[in-house]
């Protein structure tokens, strides 16, 4: 497909010119599109214009090693277009593990913040996105994938999480860092489809050769922060429902750190 039309089917899904937009893609689900995945982060930063910040998850998924923005490659589970993203001139990546590259206007307001931990609080670059109104753009993944849920069970002081640590550099020395975070099998964040279609606050389409869900981050958290008011497990299977991950962050501690060094 052609990049003019891959811009035209993003515009039409609404994203918002001069916006900030967070995008979480598979670009498995919705080749091919000339250029491959650099054709793809073209479309999106044409179709945001030069005032609009495109945003992307850049985290390792390697817990020993310390982090170099420089050279550390974004794990793979976040796909081949998140990986290229903060290898391009001009994109911005936190200093951090739990990193977020960006490009445009807001690139550094979203990426450079202290490392949070637990990944997704409200100081983290996906809160910035919420903060600062961004949309979320979910290419060919579902809300399993959406980041902006991590932050909602944030705010709402989820009483779940599971044992994670991460190396940190520190007076020159790698050291390790405990926490505890809100992370489950995530299937249950499929819920959010029903909430934003109930209110219609979620746009739907096709993009590319695949379908796309598109959403203010601002939305998808108030929803979620009602719901999980009512009932702080709904994003875990319930005992018995065979789901080894949900049940290990129900045995968990609630997400926060455990132990920081120093
Ligand atoms: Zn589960």
């Amino acid at each position: 497909m052609k990049r003019s039309e891959v811009v035209r089917q993003l515009r039409a899904l609404g994203v918002r010119p001069g916006g900030v937009l967070l995008v979480h893609t598979s670009f498995r689900a919705i080749r091919p599109i000339d250029g491959g995945p650099l054709g793809l982060i073209a479309a999106l930063r044409e179709a945001l214009g030069p005032a609009g910040t495109l945003a992307m998850p850049s985290w390792t998924g390697d817990d020993e090693a310390p982090f170099d923005p420089r050279t550390t490659p974004a794990t793979e589970d976040l796909g081949a277009t998140a990986d290229l993203f903060w290898r391009q001139p001009g994109v911005v990546r936190s200093d951090h593990l739990q990193a977020f590259a960006a490009i445009g206007p807001g690139a550094e307001a979203v990426v450079k913040t202290l490392l949070p931990l637990p990944p997704h609080t409200r100081e983290s670059p996906v809160g910035r996105v919420h903060d600062l109104d961004g949309q979320v753009l979910l290419l060919g993944v579902g809300h399993d994938a959406d980041t902006s849920l991590h932050l909602a069970e944030l705010m709402a002081h989820v009483p779940y999480g599971v044992a994670r640590h991460c190396t940190v550099m520190q007076d020159g020395k790698p050291t390790r860092i405990d926490y505890s975070e809100n992370d489950h099998c995530c299937r249950r964040f499929a819920l959010a489809d029903d909430w934003l279609r109930a209110e219609g606050l979620q746009a739907e389409g096709p993009v590319g050769h695949g379908m796309a869900r598109l959403f203010r981050a601002q939305d998808v958290v108030r929803l979620a922060l009602e719901r999980l008011h009512r009932d702080p497990f709904v994003f875990l299977h319930g005992r018995g429902e065979g789901c080894a991950d949900c049940d290990l962050a129900r045995a968990g501690r609630p997400a926060g750190l455990i132990q920081s060094p120093g």
